[in-house]
């Protein structure tokens, strides 16, 4: 079937469960489609916007409400919404990095941050994962001591990924952000996995900034996403345009520089806006999620020779899997090959996985009914004894 022209209807979430790793906490609600249709055209929600025209200002729909709520619930003082987490990081790293400064990621960093910090000429530095592919306080203490050592500058920032994306951990961010503070260094806190399913409260955890993917987590359009700061920080990441021009002396009122004026101007607002409440709820059921994950995760431990790679017991729906030593075995005498353990899965109705993975892999169990996840758990079961796999 066909949407329009040559493009495909996709219907990825009717057909089948998804487990695909970056999908899952981005499935939009029901609210939110209806909002898509509704708020499509481009310019939409600038029907009502009135002096001092600006997106945060309008009321109708209630944008100016929304903001103030966004910045709550994650526990800081002012929010944006941003086209991506990627233009979160931009902002605050467009804000503080000059040539040539040193800046702070970690060795489990979002590609993003790097290029955020590359496209102000700013250096990016790791601070090397613990054991466990765990950051530590002692890591990052360690790392930027050297910093200072070696080039003579204090890091202007830290990036830290509250959960990384590659292992799904969840990494101590209190006690890093203490860590950094002792050396006056400001702390952007990336829920990128975290924002919008599980809870974050941003001051609790001692950041400065906290950035969320309104498509990664927090069931919206793409690309949208959040930028909350506390008080202390708005007037340097938000200050407004003090430009005039030099033929026509034109200024441009109370526009904010590195949110380019306005942000999100249809449907990646209001679908995000109109998912807000499920998602403002779904953050409080952490639990049962985690335990879903921990369901499939104990499933495929059973299976001999498959290894959990990230943190274990699971604080974090997505989970990163080594089946070298099981799935990929069978992969080496299958007629299928290394595609036998995606198009079992598929049969099953499973979508997701890398097709042709069977080493190392990523899924993400986030959103799954009980129901779902048990059915999930059984098909890995199933796949591995249908292949001659022990299963304890
Ligand atoms: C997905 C992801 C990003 C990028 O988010 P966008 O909203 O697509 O810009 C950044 N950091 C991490 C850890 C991610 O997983």
């Amino acid at each position: 079937m066909k949407c329009a022209g040559d493009i495909e209807v996709r219907a990825v979430e009717e057909e089948s469960i998804n487990i695909d790793p970056i999908q899952a906490g981005g499935r939009l609600t029901a609210a939110a489609m209806k909002a898509l249709i509704a708020y499509g055209d481009g310019y939409s929600v600038c029907d009502n916007c009135r002096k001092p025209n600006r997106l945060d200002y309008i009321k109708k729909p209630p944008i100016d409400r929304f903001h103030r709520e966004l910045a709550e619930f994650v526990g800081m003082d002012v929010a944006r919404v941003v086209p991506g987490a990627r233009r979160g990081f931009q902002a605050v790293a467009d804000t503080y990095v000059e040539k040539g400064d040193p800046v702070l990621v970690t060795a489990l960093s979002h590609y993003t941050e790097i290029l955020a910090i590359e496209a102000r000429g700013g250096i990016p530095m790791e601070i090397p994962a613990s054991p466990g592919n765990i950051i530590t306080p002692d890591a990052a203490a360690a790392k930027i001591e050297e910093v200072i050592a070696k080039t003579g500058r204090t890091p202007p920032l830290l990036f830290l990924d509250h959960v990384d994306y590659s292992y799904g951990n969840l990494h101590p961010v209190r006690e890093i952000a203490k860590t950094a503070h002792g050396y006056d260094i400001p702390v952007l806190l990336n829920g990128a996995y975290t924002v919008g399913i599980m809870p974050v409260d941003g001051k609790d955890l001692g950041v400065d900034f906290v950035v969320g993917s309104g498509h990664k987590s927090m069931a919206a359009p793409a690309p949208s996403g959040v930028l909350a700061v506390r008080n202390e920080r708005a007037g340097e990441v938000f200050r407004t345009t003090a430009a005039r021009t030099d033929v026509t002396s034109r200024t441009f009122g109370i526009k904010e520089v590195e949110m380019m004026g306005c942000t999100l101007m249809g449907a990646t607002l209001v679908g995000m806006m109109a998912s807000f409440p499920e998602v403002r709820e779904r953050v409080l059921r952490w639990d049962s999620e985690l335990a879903n994950t921990a369901l499939v995760v104990d499933a495929l431990k059973r299976i001999g020779g498959t290894a959990i790679l990230s943190q274990y017991p699971r604080r974090h729906t997505l989970t990163r899997v080594d089946t070298s030593q099981s799935f990929d075995r069978v992969a080496e005498k299958h007629k299928k090959k290394g595609f036998f353990f995606t198009s079992a899965l598929k049969d099953r109705g499973i979508t997701g996985i890398i097709p042709g993975a069977t080493r190392v892999w990523k899924f993400n169990c986030y959103g799954l009914s009980r129901a779902q996840a048990e059915y999930v758990a059984e098909s890995f079961i199933a796949i591995a004894r249908e292949n001659g796999l022990p299963v304890s």
